[in-house]
């Protein structure tokens, strides 16, 4: 009959219909369907109970899709980067590398200050507990 759709009814196997949703969600022309148009590709051939909530689980457990699906929510805006320092040290970023094994100073840290211009590093140990003054004498030492 025109129009009728033959459905392969897919056996209770998880692993069964773990590929083949495998099978059309990485299909190279498919490109990673999210899971509505996963479901329609899905139908045209096979059916089973909870397909769409299997498509919904595999989309959103695809580590490809994770990594490179486009945010839907509303855009970042242009990236503003920092403007370039003038001169060395006028600009100075700082980081702490805490948790280290303690050394016998009693030390478990390391403050990193580098100049955003040359790009030259001053380190200073420190500990884990180190106050906003301690680290502004740090600094400035
Ligand atoms: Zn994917």
């Amino acid at each position: 009959m025109e129009g009728s759709v033959t459905w392969i009814v897919v056996p209770n196997d998880d692993a069964l219909r773990h590929d083949i949703l495998a099978r059309f969600h990485e299909d190279p022309l498919a490109g990673h369907p999210g899971s509505t148009r996963l479901v329609k590709l899905v139908w045209r051939s096979f059916w089973w109970p909870h397909l769409v909530m299997d498509a919904e689980n595999f989309v959103r457990t695809c580590s490809l899709c994770q990594h490179n699906k486009a945010l839907s929510s509303k855009g970042r805006g242009l990236l503003q980067p920092l403007p370039v320092p003038d001169a060395p040290w006028e600009s100075v970023s700082m980081d702490f590398v805490v948790a280290l094994p303690e050394t016998e100073g009693g030390y478990d840290s390391v403050l990193v200050m580098v100049d955003r211009l040359t790009k030259m590093v001053h380190l200073a140990p420190c500990t884990s507990s180190c106050t906003a003054e301690q680290t502004a004498r740090l600094f400035f030492r």
